[in-house]
């Protein structure tokens, strides 16, 4: 054979092309920043936000379309924006949507960096922000009194599990001319339909259930409006928020599984709920589907599911430290944060310095995020550990 260039040259310029058509059931993954065009006449032509071609890895890859495309359809949407974690997607949002003299409201238990967002970072921006209690709706109405461009709505809140009535707060969210987010991180594209609710922007961690594998950080916002869209996909271009190739891959693996881990997870997680409601020292467990849990009958109306996921409130006179010691004796959970991933975790929280109000007393929270392993194993571990608390 005779070489067109020099060897150096060929492993640059090399003639042979494989077949176009492979057919495997993982989508293809495809890596890139630069992206080649025929002509300089189709570079000068292509619109990087027209997703029928290809214009530079940053505004995205067949990759990253099929995963943009298998998320819409898991959440009931139309178009989807990947980010590079979960958090990022959050600010993301704000940041297409509010502009300086804006007002966001956020519920009192949402995600705390969401909160942390508002008040260091929008606030220098000129963007106020007022929280509400989400499960008062006069509360949620004075927080939007007074115009709000931006409500954000998470269900159920953070750590103190509260599920708030999503309907009913995306209503007076629009009657205000309010763009209306939820954080469905928890409820995933499974627990309920988001878009049914009539809100305008689902956020997700993908880090969570999608991923399933406590191996990847990103995040995604999905709509149903194309204008809304738009404004997303601009302010996503302008700071270059992309996403890696192999991490779009191990999200893509994830999700053909992530009904069934959700389900494994929800299960596991109600049997011990349950069965930590009777142990000494344990004043409430807040976990949606229990009876007894905040907003309860709002979760009944809108979901069948939920995600493996509840805090155990303990009583007042057992000290931090003892609740400290019976995490530190767990043997089947971790101790970090993150949730929907293959291991068990548990984290210790301090309300008292999280939240406006705190009805739940004085008492040590543990969060506990329920993994894949086996119940009985995680119930019997539960168990050993309890010597340490009373
Ligand atoms: C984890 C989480 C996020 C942030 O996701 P990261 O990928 O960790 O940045 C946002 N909202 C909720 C409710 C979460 O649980």
């Amino acid at each position: 054979m005779t070489r067109k260039y020099r060897p150096q040259t060929t492993q640059i310029h090399h003639p042979y092309r494989a077949p176009a058509e492979f057919e495997a059931v993982p989508p293809g993954v495809f890596k890139a920043s630069t992206v080649l065009f025929p002509s300089v006449a189709a570079l000068r032509q292509r619109e990087w936000r027209d997703k029928s071609a290809y214009t530079y890895g940053l505004h995205g890859t067949p990759t990253t379309f099929t995963l943009e495309a298998r998320l819409a359809d898991l959440e009931g949407g139309r178009h989807t924006v990947l980010a590079p974690s979960g958090l990022s997607a959050l600010a993301l949002v704000n940041l297409a949507l509010l502009q300086p003299g804006d007002t966001v409201v956020l519920p009192d238990n949402a995600y705390g960096p969401s909160k942390d967002l508002a008040r260091h970072w929008l606030q220098q921006w000129g963007v106020q922000h007022r929280l509400y209690d989400p499960m008062d709706l006069e509360d949620a109405q004075r927080a939007l009194r007074g115009g709000a461009t931006l409500m954000w709505v998470e269900a159920p809140g953070s750590v103190t599990m509260e599920f708030p009535d999503v309907p009913a707060l995306v209503a007076l969210g629009k009657a205000q001319g309010a763009t209306v987010a939820l954080d469905n991180t928890w409820g995933a594209g499974l627990a309920f339909a988001p878009f049914e609710t009539g809100i305008d922007v689902s956020m997700h961690a993908l880090t969570k259930f999608p991923s399933g594998g406590a191996d990847v950080l990103m995040g995604s916002v999905v709509t149903r409006d194309d204008r809304l869209h738009d404004r997303l996909q601009q302010t996503h271009m302008r700071l270059g928020l992309g996403v890696g190739a192999n991490d779009v891959e191990a999200i893509l693996r994830g999700l053909p599984t992530m009904a069934l881990r959700y389900a494994a997870q929800d299960r596991t997680a109600r049997t011990l709920a349950q069965w930590m409601l009777d142990q000494p020292g344990v004043v409430q467990v807040l976990h949606p589907a229990l009876a007894g849990s905040p907003g309860h009958a709002h979760w009944s109306a809108l979901c069948d599911q939920a995600a493996g996921l509840f805090s155990v409130v303990f009583d007042a006179s057992i000290p931090a430290a003892k609740v400290d010691a019976w995490i530190d004796q767990l043997q089947c959970f971790g101790i970090g944060y993150s949730w929907g991933g293959p291991m068990s975790l548990a984290v210790p929280y301090d309300l008292s310095t999280m939240r406006k109000q705190h009805p739940w007393g004085q008492g040590r929270v543990v969060r506990l995020a329920i993994g894949l392993e086996d119940v009985e194993d995680l119930q019997a571990d539960l168990k050993q550990a309890w010597s340490c608390l009373v």
